[in-house]
Parts: C-alpha cells; sequence; structure tokens
C-alpha cells in the first residue's frame, strides 16, 4: 500500500471526461439527464445536475430491474448486490469484474490506512449475505490479514475467537462494538485496533474514548455507501477524520442539503456528501446524493496521506429542524456523551411530531449509569450551548434503550 500519492486534479480529470463520455455512450439516464454537458470539466462539476435515489429508482421496470442507468451488457456483470430500500423492494447494485476490483482496491487502502498490517489477524462479523459490505471482507485479503469471519449475530463464537485465535483487529458496527465492550471483559484481550464501519458515530470523541477504554484498543472508522462503493473512507492512525481510500475511482463534493447548492471544500466546511463515479462501468452514477451529513477537514494529516479527510456527523435523512436549527441525533448523542461515565452513552429522540420540522422543546432519553448523580439541567443546558437546541432530558436506567448488533437507533418514530 503507497502512503503518499500523486496530486488527484490531473488523473481524475482525465477520468472525469472518459466516465462522461462513458455515460453518453451507454447510459439511457445520464443521456437524458446531461443533455448539454457532454464537454463538462470535473472542475465544473458542480454544474451538473444531482442524482437521487428516488429518481434511479422511478426507472426500474420488470424488464430491467437494475434502472436505466445500467450500462454494462449483462455477460460483462459478474456480482449483483443489493441496498435495503424502504420500500421493500431492494435497489440493485450491478457490478464488472474491474468494478469489483476497484471497491476491493479503495476498500483495502481505507481499512490499511487503520495500521493493520499483512500476517496480522482480523476478526470480521459482516455477513457476506446481499449487501455490499460482503465486498469489504475482500479488502482484508487484499492486505495480506488474516481473515477470521464470524458473520453477525453470534457473540458466542465472536468472543470464542477473539480468546482462542488472538486476533490483533476486529471489524464492526460501532454499535456493537460498545454493546461488547460494555458486556464483555475485552480488555485485556489481544485486540489492539478495532476497525469500525455501517453507521456514524464511530469518530465521536466520549463514545470512542469508552470503546478505547473498554477494548484497550485504538478506535477508528471506515465509510461506505451502498450504491456507490464499500469502505470509500478509512481513518489513519492520527485518528482525525477519514481519508478517500477510492481515490481515483470516486470524487467528492459538498452540498447544502436544503438549497442543493456547492460548497466549497474548504477547511471546517459541512454539508451532504455527494459522490462521483471515475472509473465505473456496470451503472456508474455522477454527483449521487449520499445522504450523509459530513465535515471536512483540509490541513495536512502526519501520515502523509493527500486530500481532503471526512467526519460523519449523520444521515441527512435524521435531521430534525427544530424552530430553524438543524439538528442531528448523532451531535446530540456526542453531546451526551461528555457525561461519561454518569451516563452510558445511550440516548434515544422522541419527536414530538411526525415530520421533520419540530416545535422545541425536543425529548431526548438518555440512559445514566447505576448510582450515577446526574443532572438532566446540566445535559440540557449543555445540548443547548453546544447545539442552540432546547431539549427536554428523560433520565431512563442503564440497559433500557435497545442495542443493536448491527445499527443502533437513534430516533423514535
Ligand atoms: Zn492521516
Amino acid at each position: 500500500m503507497r502512503r503518499k500519492r500523486r496530486s488527484s486534479t490531473n488523473a481524475d480529470a482525465e477520468s472525469y471526461r472518459a466516465q462522461l463520455a462513458y455515460l453518453f455512450a451507454r447510459s439511457a439516464f445520464y443521456r437524458d439527464k446531461l443533455a448539454g454537458f457532454e464537454r463538462s470539466e470535473l472542475e465544473d462539476i458542480a454544474e451538473l445536475p444531482l442524482t437521487e435515489k428516488d429518481e434511479l429508482r422511478a426507472t426500474v421496470t420488470p424488464e430491467n430491474p437494475f434502472g436505466s442507468h445500467l450500462c454494462a451488457d449483462p455477460f460483462e456483470i459478474v456480482r449483483i448486490y443489493s441496498t435495503s430500500g424502504t420500500t421493500g423492494t431492494p435497489s440493485y447494485v450491478p457490478l464488472t469484474a474491474s468494478d469489483l476490483d476497484n471497491w476491493v482496491t479503495g476498500s483495502a487502502r481505507s481499512y490499511a490506512a487503520s495500521g493493520v498490517e499483512p500476517g496480522q489477524r482480523i476478526v470480521s462479523t459482516y455477513n457476506a449475505g446481499p449487501f455490499v459490505a460482503g465486498a469489504a471482507l475482500d479488502a482484508f485479503d487484499r492486505i495480506g490479514l488474516t481473515h477470521i469471519p464470524v458473520g453477525t449475530g453470534n457473540t458466542e463464537r465472536l468472543v470464542k475467537a477473539v480468546e482462542l485465535l488472538r486476533p490483533e483487529a476486529v471489524v464492526m458496527t460501532p454499535s456493537y462494538a460498545a454493546y461488547l465492550a460494555e458486556n464483555f471483559d475485552l480488555h485485556d484481550s489481544s485486540v489492539d485496533r478495532v476497525l469500525v464501519a455501517g453507521e456514524p458515530g464511530g469518530g465521536e470523541q466520549a463514545f470512542r474514548a469508552k470503546l478505547e477504554e473498554g477494548w484497550g484498543a485504538r478506535v477508528t472508522e471506515a465509510m461506505g455507501i451502498g450504491d456507490l462503493g464499500v469502505s470509500l473512507w478509512g481513518e489513519c492512525e492520527e485518528q482525525d477524520g477519514m481519508h478517500l481510500g477510492a481515490y481515483g475511482f470516486v470524487h467528492p463534493e459538498l452540498i447544502d442539503a436544503v438549497s442543493g447548492e456547492a460548497i466549497a471544500m474548504e477547511d471546517g466546511a459541512a454539508g451532504e456528501l455527494v459522490l462521483s463515479h471515475l472509473q465505473h462501468r456496470a451503472a456508474p452514477l455522477l454527483r449521487f446524493r449520499t445522504r450523509d451529513h459530513v465535515v471536512l477537514k483540509t490541513s495536512p494529516c502526519p501520515c502523509g496521506r493527500a486530500g481532503p479527510r471526512i467526519r460523519c456527523i449523520g444521515r441527512t435523512d435524521d435531521m430534525l429542524i427544530v424552530r430553524g436549527v438543524n439538528v442531528f441525533p448523532s451531535a446530540i448523542r456526542e453531546v451526551v456523551g461528555e457525561f461519561t461515565p454518569a451516563v452510558s452513552g445511550h440516548i434515544l429522540v422522541k419527536p414530538k411530531a411526525p415530520g421533520v420540522k419540530q416545535d422545541p422543546p425536543l425529548p431526548v432519553a438518555v440512559e445514566v449509569a447505576p448510582d450515577a448523580a446526574v443532572d438532566a439541567d446540566a445535559i440540557r443546558s449543555r445540548i443547548r450551548d453546544v447545539l442552540l437546541v432546547q431539549t427536554q432530558i428523560e433520565l431512563v436506567p442503564r440497559g433500557s434503550l435497545q442495542r443493536s448488533e448491527y445499527k443502533s437507533r437513534l430516533v423514535a418514530h
């Protein structure tokens, strides 16, 4: 794995031109959508319209279950993943051999950034089921790790594998890592790296500190987006945001989630992450809205990797607007986490009304540790100071909010 890389600009600009020409030649969806933009350059990509998942879904027919953005011939497709949809019908994500190889390359770069090294052992808890996370598993072989898959939903098997096979690393969702740290004594295990992915939260400071304490290990996070690529981003040992492991394959942008306007990629900028394929073949996407709300860091990273780093604050789908203020449940969890160890770190936002817009105060259940002296007022005023939102804090006993082995739920619907 090379550490340094060339400035992305020239190679990416060339890939973009080729990707665009490919789309005009093969994609019915983008030929319509991008009429007039045949000569677009990467530096002007923000002029192109955004691509929404619903638009792609609307083109799905019984004859073409992928949608009209499908570019490849059937014989070119070597893998078909699904993403879970809210409508009950999955979206299919087809990949050619080169697409799959690029996914694994990017994913391997993202996970290798964590510091795991060839020859080490890693226990994974993803299922190689229909979802794209299965493709991340190939990244571990690519890095040269000894991969020990234990799958989802078998805690006993996982704990045994850690005990008997003495892996240096584990990979799982942050919720599951927290669940294990709460219920098992893992501090003195062989694990010295916990790689978290699959949901936001692994980068929240208090939450991460608790995981690191529980596991006696360094925690780094990785992130991808089902429709576009698995583990596109991965954090290095500096633990200061995720680097783009899929550089050369994917181009990132930021937009304002409400207006759709482009936001300059400057240090500290925050917005919705928008991604474009640069070298994809089966069903490439341009300016795809990920619904991930991220904060950008552009200061040089001591590890030497180039390009901006991101931290994911939450899903724009989870965002609530409380008297004009955008609030992410994960951001509330982060502030509450400052009160650790008096709080467990688990919260549940309970909106009073359906929909995004809420009237203050916003009800939030906060789990407290046994015998902890916690002041609900202190939590409420800290949230108000940091996030500018009025909440109504309900303290609930530790263990009363739902735990999940996969993704934790932060909002009661
Ligand atoms: Zn770094």
